[in-house]
């Protein structure tokens, strides 16, 4: 009845949760959020939402919500006012630069806000405290994605739309379970696969997408370089490759078909676990494929040789020429809803906004000019780098939304790491369980809080509008920056996100086109590089962005921790339907956590049956690292030998058990395969 008689205002807006980016409309009834619905008009999502989507208001108004800043004395957190948590702040942070040198201040941003909060958090950390050391957790999904592209091709994104899946003929996942973790592009998928696409997945798990795929290669654990060779091979012996686009659009052609020579059918299938024959198979129809288009995720990305894995999926496509066309290219699907804008942004240790290098003289100088002040020459530290360096060579660090100590590998040593700094500062809307660790914590604002901008997995940037005011005295973090700044004595006199926008398309040539004014109805895809530049729904039309495409050798090197005898399982951690992440805002919203409450690990029934365990059994599972406890779920859904195990839950963490063996370009952990063991718990 109140809802009834509320005047109700309808806001659209941008899901908080994944990279698709789809559009939603918040219902406001007396500045409370009472609904969401779907925007008919948005032109990726169509008027669809996921479960996350749907109830994407649910956390907004959670009585946990943090209200004001709070300061840890004698180990209990006090409230302070905002004037004593910004002068305090800025004073640890320059006494840890003052006493240690500059790079002892490092900074993680945000996937999860705007990219006017991730430009203003990146200057300050290269402007305030001159040094690199800013990153985020894009490291820990697609930093393979970012190295191995921008090598290959000259562009870290995904070449291609959203969109253009439905337009494809042989569509190929690698490492992608889309239905759960982009469900709207999986939609996508699945309408090319009504219309008579081939859908080809590749996967050690027999996920939803492989169970509705024509071809399931249940690929050995980390073995997708000897499968893509064998592929690649196999299309030179047919004489299936497009000649003129290697020879007119490509580099490093001879060195890569060389190098094939020691990847005959029977090695590839040997080591990949796929017979010859589905390899033949799989090739041949990728090859001949009018549209071709790659997906990839972190089934890819996530492992020692993660680099090497994106090289390897790039040369395949520049192999059959599937780039630069409508309905092609190489997808990196994006997890977070703005971890492309935080890249673009450059909260990244090597890249200025733009990933503009900077190592290089003339990009400084640019940056230096518009930004009046010096700055660091080398490249920062990444994620795993900070969190290595906590207490040594890292003093202070500053946290925006981030939430290591559900992310990171071995959280038992991050944890031990983060205790050792100096001064420790988080930003959140809710008592994480890395903010439960600071000295100082700060309440920032949720995506339903603040206007500014989110850029999706296909490149769009697009806007994001305040429905709602945040809890008690917080901030937006776009204002917390704009205080921290000021304090710090830069020129940080914003008074709305667009005049940041603005800035950065001054400052960044990809986004030299777009500003506030010009978002509405729905966004611009980068490189929009002027006023009247419509954007780009797919790249590399003609030229590649580097010039010409670059094969690659991708070196194969399996998993760094394979099971022995002790721990005789493979384990490989993941992302559910329902949950997002480190559960921060999906475990606070009751609907749901309702459709999954309680951590679980899949198990093939022949291991369970061996270990005398049943459905719902509590189990323990332990790795060098750690052990956590929870509960069976048998499916055969997994490989014999190999355990899945969500990462979503703080009881029990997954992170707990995996390590810190690291890709050594890009630094990102191989959270999909390490040895495990598994108990029968008693006590459960
Ligand atoms: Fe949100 Fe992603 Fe679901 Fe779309 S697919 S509603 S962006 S979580």
């Amino acid at each position: 009845h109140w809802i009834q008689t509320m005047k109700i205002d309808y806001i659209k807006t941008i899901c908080p949760y994944c990279g698709c980016g789809c559009g939603l409309i918040l219902e406001v009834a007396d500045g409370i959020i009472v609904n969401t619905r779907q925007d008919m008009d948005h032109p990726v999502s169509k008027g669809h939402l996921c479960m996350k989507g749907w109830n994407a208001h649910e956390f907004v108004h959670h009585p946990k919500r943090l209200t004001s800043p709070l300061l840890k004395i004698n180990n209990q957190f006090q409230k302070i006012s905002w004037d004593e948590a910004i002068t305090l702040a800025m004073e640890k942070f320059k006494a840890a630069a003052d006493t240690h040198g500059p790079d002892a201040v490092a900074g993680l941003s945000s996937a999860r806000c705007s990219n006017e909060e991730n430009y203003l958090f990146q200057k300050l950390i290269r402007a305030g405290f001159h040094t690199n050391n800013v990153d985020h957790c894009a490291r820990l999904c697609h930093g393979p994605t970012a190295a191995a592209m921008t090598r290959a091709l000259g562009s870290g994104a995904m070449t291609n739309s959203i969109d253009d899946f439905a337009g494809a003929d042989c569509i190929i996942m690698f490492g992608s379970n889309a239905a759960e973790t982009h469900p709207i592009i999986m939609g996508q998928i699945y309408e090319a696969c009504a219309k008579g696409a081939t859908l080809i997945v590749v996967d050690p798990r027999t996920t939803e997408p492989a169970k509705n795929a024509k071809f399931h290669l249940p690929v050995n654990f980390g073995a997708d370089i000897p499968l893509i060779n064998g592929m690649m091979r196999h299309i030179l012996d047919c004489g299936l490759e497009d000649r003129s686009f290697v020879s007119q659009r490509t580099e490093g052609f001879e060195a890569m078909e060389q190098a094939l020579e020691l990847w005959p059918m029977e090695r590839a299938a040997q080591i990949s676990g796929i017979s010859p024959e589905k390899i033949a198979q799989v090739a041949e129809c990728y090859a001949r494929a009018q549209n071709a288009s790659i997906v990839f995720c972190m089934g890819i990305t996530q492992h020692t040789c993660g680099t090497a894995n994106v090289h390897a999926v790039c040369n395949l496509a520049m192999l059959c020429g599937q780039l630069g066309r409508p309905f092609t290219g190489i997808n990196p699907l994006r997890g977070q809803n703005n971890v492309q804008g935080a890249c673009d942004m450059g909260a990244l240790p090597d890249f200025l906004p733009g990933y503009q290098g900077v190592t290089s003289p003339d990009v400084r100088s640019k940056f230096q000019a518009a930004w009046g002040t010096p700055l660091p020459v080398t490249p920062g530290l990444t994620v795993t780098e900070m969190t290595a360096g906590a207490g040594e060579t890292v003093r202070a660090l500053y946290i925006m939304a981030e939430n290591p100590m559900m992310s990171d590998p071995d959280i038992h040593s991050v944890k031990n790491r983060l205790g050792k700094l100096d001064f420790l500062m988080v930003q959140d809307i809710f008592m994480t369980e890395t903010a439960r660790l600071a000295d100082l914590v700060l309440p920032g604002a949720c995506f339903a809080e603040k206007t500014g901008t989110f850029t999706s997995t296909e490149r769009r940037v697009q806007l994001l509008r305040k429905a709602v005011s945040p809890p008690g005295e917080a901030m937006d973090d776009f204002s917390i920056l704009c205080c921290l700044g000021k304090e710090l004595g830069l020129d940080f006199n914003y008074t709305d996100p667009g005049q940041v926008m603005d800035e950065i398309a001054g400052l960044t040539p990809i986004y030299g086109g777009i500003g506030f004014s010009r978002l509405a109805p729905h966004g611009l895809q980068w490189p929009c590089v002027s006023q009247d530049d419509p954007g780009t729904p797919y790249l590399h039309h003609q030229t590649f962005s580097r010039g010409r495409g670059l094969f690659v050798v991708p070196d194969y090197t399996p998993p760094m921790e394979i099971p022995d005898p002790d721990y005789p399982f493979t384990l490989v951690t993941g992302r559910i339907f329902c949950h997002y992440h480190t559960g921060t805002m999906t475990r606070r919203s009751p609907t749901l956590s309702q459709e999954s409450s309680t951590p679980f690990v899949q198990i093939h029934p022949q291991d369970a049956q061996v270990s005398g365990i049943v459905q719902g059994d509590g189990v323990r599972v332990s790795t060098r690292r750690g052990s956590i406890v929870l509960s069976a779920r048998l499916t055969r859904d997994v490989k014999p030998g190999s355990l899945f195990v969500p990462f979503h839950f703080a009881e029990a963490p997954a992170n707990a058990l995996t390590h810190e063996a690291l890709d050594p370009v890009s630094k990102i952990p191989e959270f999909k395969a390490c040895a495990a063991r598994l108990e029968r718990e008693d006590k459960y």
